[in-house]
């Protein structure tokens, strides 16, 4: 194995994760010359938590077409796609985007989470789904959608939510919200008192994967309550996918210096 004593790369990596802001340091420690590193980060939040190394630009680039002229004006040798497994719509420009620029691509996403004996999950495809079924399965919500996905369940007058943000909500809620603004990671403790506090009878929850938000769901089987799960989306095929930042750290060494 030889590393080239400078070769001058440069990755995107499209972030708004842990994983991403993972990776950003991974990169910059495992290649600390001969490799820029910029990450990406949607503007979502007020406050983001920052990558743990290398350069950041914040805000959409306009649509694949914005993001392939992004790829091609600031040479970038690598497209990591380390965004939210529900954050589609980027991860299809993302697919595009490599394409036609000519930039290899590799997804980063975490592995969702799976079912362990005493769980009561329901699976659905969406959070309008999540709306249909919850009247019948509670009427105390601990809702950890996000705030963008509040305006699915606005609609409905009886439940109660406690709607989990890290920012306040500015759309539509449900008419019976209390908001609770915070940001994981969420440890167990905290989330059992949570549960019996607000005497939670559902949990509403996407299939983020990971370990930052798992707590829930332990606190969940314990107490014995329901949980509608939002299922991934599909994404895009025939792309290289890696589960973890080592992982993507070890494959990016490949794609760019052929280090292996
Ligand atoms: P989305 O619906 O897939 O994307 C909507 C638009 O936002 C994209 O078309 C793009 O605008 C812009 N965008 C998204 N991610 C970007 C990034 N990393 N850098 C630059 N522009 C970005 O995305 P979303 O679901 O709203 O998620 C936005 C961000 O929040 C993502 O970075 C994601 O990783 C993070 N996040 C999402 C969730 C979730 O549940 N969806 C949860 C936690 C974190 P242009 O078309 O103008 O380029």
């Amino acid at each position: 194995m030889t590393r080239p004593a400078r070769v001058d790369r440069h990755v995107l990596i499209l972030g708004g994760t842990t994983e991403g802001r993972r990776l950003a340091g991974g990169l910059s420690a495992a290649h600390p010359t001969g490799l820029r590193v910029t990450t990406s980060l949607a503007g979502r939040v007020a406050a983001p938590r920052l990558p743990e190394a290398g350069e950041v630009r914040i805000g959409g680039f306009g649509g694949s077409a914005g993001l392939a002229d992004w790829l091609r004006e600031h040479a970038v040798d690598l497209l990591i796609d380390a965004t939210h497994p529900f954050a589609v719509r980027i991860t299809a420009n993302a697919a595009r985007a490599a394409g036609e620029a000519g930039v290899p691509l590799l997804a980063l996403r975490r592995p969702g989470w799976t079912p362990v004996p005493g769980d009561r999950w329901h699976p659905v495809d969406s959070l309008a789904g999540a709306a249909d079924l919850l009247p019948g399965l509670g009427s105390r919500v601990l809702l950890t959608t996000g705030r963008l996905g509040l305006e699915s369940f606005a609609h409905l007058t009886e439940p109660w939510f406690l709607a989990r943000t890290v920012d306040p909500p500015t759309g539509p809620c449900p008419p019976r919200t209390t908001v609770l603004t915070a940001r994981g990671p969420f440890d167990l403790d905290g989330e059992r008192a949570l549960l019996r506090e607000h005497r939670i009878d559902v949990l509403v929850t996407k299939d983020s994967g990971g370990t930052a938000t798992a707590p829930k769901l332990t606190a969940a089987r314990e107490a014995g309550i329901p949980v509608v799960i939002v299922r991934r989306p599909e994404p895009p095929t025939g792309v290289p996918t890696v589960a973890d930042p080592a992982e993507a750290v070890a494959r990016a060494g490949e794609l760019l210096f052929d280090v292996r």
